[in-house]
C-alpha cells in the first residue's frame, strides 16, 4: 500500500493552530528515533481551516516506552491501551499503531456479531489506517518534515465534502456502530455528505447503537449538540432516522415539535459561536421537553400529576440510552419544574427570580415562544420585571392583579 505523501505548504496551514505541547512530544519521539504523527481530526480541521479542538498523536512507540520517556504520562484505556501526556493546560492523547492482522499474539477479540470487544496489538503505520474510521480522518501529519501522508484519498474527500468509511460501510458499522453517530456528527460539524451507499445501512443496523454504553452514548451525543452544529446535528439524525433511537420517548411527536428544536438549536449554535457557557443539562432539556409538554398539557391548562410524573418517567427511561450525570439529571429538572411559575405569578415570584437556576428556567421559557404563540404576554411582562428595580417589581407584580405590600 503506497501512500501519497504531501507537502503541507500545498495547504496554506495556519501551524501556529498546532498545540506547542503536541509538537514537543512529537520532536522529543523523533529524537528518541520514533515516528511520530499528528492524526485524525487535528490534520482534519487544519486543512478545513478550523481551529482543531485537539490534537491527537499517533506513534510507533509502545505505550510502555512513551511512559517512560514522558514523566508527566500516564496509561489509560481498557479496549485499547493508550498514553495521557498531561500539561498544565491540556493532555495529548497518544497512541500506538495499531495493528488488524487477527493471529498477532494479544490481537483483537470480536463477538459473534464481529463487535470489537479487546485490541491490544501494535502495528505498522499501515495497518494502523485501514482501523481508522473514515477517510477524512486518516490523514498522518508530521508538522516537522511538512508532510502529509494520505493512504485512502482523505485529502480528495475533504475537498469533495465527503464523508466516506474506509472500508466495507456495513462491516465498520457492525464493528462498532458509534461510527454511525460519528459520521453524522462529522457530516454536520462540516457540512459533508455521507457517502450514498451507507444510508440504507445505517437505517438497517441502527439498532445496534443500543448495544453500546449509555455513558459512551452520552459523550457522543453532547458531542453533536454542544460542539456549534446542533441544527445541522438535528437534521441529519432525522434524515437518517437516528435521532428516534436516541430519544425514543420523544419520537412520536418529534415531528410537531420540529420548530422549536430548530429555534432552540439555532440559539444553541449562537452561544457557542460567541464562546457562551452550554450546560449538558440545558440541551438534554431541550430534547426531551416535547413530552412532559405533551403529557402535561403545560401550555393550556397544566394537569399537575401528569406534569411530575412525566418529568420522572422520562428522565429515568433515557438514562437506559444515554446515561446523563446526576447533576445535570437535577438541571434538568429544576429547569422544567420552574416552567409553571413563568405563567403563574404570586407570593413567591420575587424569591422565585433570585433562584440559582431561575437564568437557565427564564431561558428556556423563552425558547418555549417558538411554538407556544400565547406566551406573549408572560414573556413581555417577565422580560420588564426581570431587570426592574425592587419598586418596580412589586409595581409589576400589583398590576397583574394581586396586591403586594411594600416589605
Ligand atoms: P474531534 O474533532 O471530535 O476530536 P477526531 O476525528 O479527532 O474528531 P477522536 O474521537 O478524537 O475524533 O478520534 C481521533 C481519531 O481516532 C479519529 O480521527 C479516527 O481516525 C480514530 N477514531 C476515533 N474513534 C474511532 C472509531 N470509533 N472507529 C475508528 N476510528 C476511530
Ligand atoms: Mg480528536
Amino acid at each position: 500500500m503506497k501512500p501519497e505523501v504531501v507537502n503541507h505548504k500545498n495547504f496554506n496551514l495556519n501551524t501556529n493552530l498546532i498545540s506547542k505541547n503536541c509538537l514537543s512530544i512529537i520532536s522529543k519521539l523523533h529524537r528518541k528515533g520514533f515516528q511520530a504523527y499528528i492524526v485524525g481530526g487535528g490534520v482534519r480541521d487544519l486543512i478545513q481551516k478550523l481551529d482543531p479542538k485537539d490534537f491527537d498523536i499517533v506513534t510507533n512507540c509502545e505505550p510502555g516506552q512513551i511512559r517512560k520517556i514522558f514523566k508527566n504520562s500516564r496509561i489509560i484505556g481498557r479496549r485499547f491501551k493508550l498514553v495521557h501526556i498531561t500539561f498544565p493546560d491540556e493532555i495529548v492523547e497518544t497512541t500506538t499503531f495499531r495493528s488488524d492482522s487477527k493471529d498477532n499474539e494479544g490481537s483483537i477479540e470480536v463477538n459473534e456479531k464481529g463487535r470489537i470487544l479487546r485490541d491490544n496489538s501494535w502495528g505498522t503505520q499501515e495497518e494502523d489506517v485501514k482501523r481508522r474510521d473514515f477517510k477524512i480522518n486518516s490523514l498522518y501529519y508530521d508538522p516537522f518534515k511538512g508532510e502529509i501522508i494520505d493512504y485512502f484519498g482523505g485529502i480528495k474527500d475533504l475537498g469533495n465534502k465527503n464523508v466516506t468509511f474506509i472500508g466495507d460501510p456495513e462491516k465498520r458499522i457492525l464493528e462498532d456502530p458509534v461510527r454511525i453517530l460519528r459520521a453524522i456528527r462529522f457530516a454536520a460539524k462540516l457540512n459533508f455528505s455521507i457517502e450514498k451507499s451507507a444510508k440504507k445501512i445505517i437505517l438497517e443496523q441502527k439498532h445496534h447503537l443500543y448495544e453500546i454504553s449509555p455513558a459512551r452514548i452520552y459523550e457522543e451525543v453532547l458531542k453533536l449538540f454542544l460542539s456549534g452544529h446542533a441544527e445541522m446535528s438535528y437534521k441529519i439524525l432525522n434524515e437518517y432516522k437516528v435521532f428516534e433511537i436516541l430519544f425514543p420517548h420523544v419520537s412520536d411527536v418529534n415531528n410537531e415539535f420540529e420548530d422549536f428544536f430548530l429555534t432552540a438549536f439555532k440559539e444553541t449554535d449562537r452561544r457557542y459561536k460567541v464562546g457562551k457557557k452550554l450546560n449538558p443539562g440545558f440541551i438534554f432539556a431541550l430534547l426531551l421537553w416535547p413530552k412532559i409538554f405533551k403529557k402535561s398539557n403545560i401550555s393550556k391548562n397544566i394537569n399537575f400529576r401528569n406534569f411530575y410524573q412525566s418529568i420522572s418517567e422520562v428522565t429515568r427511561k433515557q438514562q437506559v440510552i444515554t446515561s446523563v450525570p446526576k447533576r445535570f439529571t437535577s438541571f434538568i429538572k429544576d429547569v422544567w419544574m420552574h416552567q409553571p411559575r413563568f405563567q403563574r405569578t404570586g407570593r413567591k415570584t420575587l424569591r422565585f427570580s433570585n433562584n440559582l437556576r431561575f437564568r437557565a428556567a427564564f431561558d428556556f421559557f423563552l425558547l418555549r415562544h417558538s411554538i407556544e404563540p400565547n406566551l406573549k404576554n408572560d414573556i413581555e411582562w417577565w422580560t420588564e420585571f426581570r431587570t426592574a428595580n425592587y419598586d418596580k417589581k412589586i409595581k409589576l407584580l400589583n398590576s397583574r392583579g394581586r396586591k403586594f405590600a411594600k416589605n
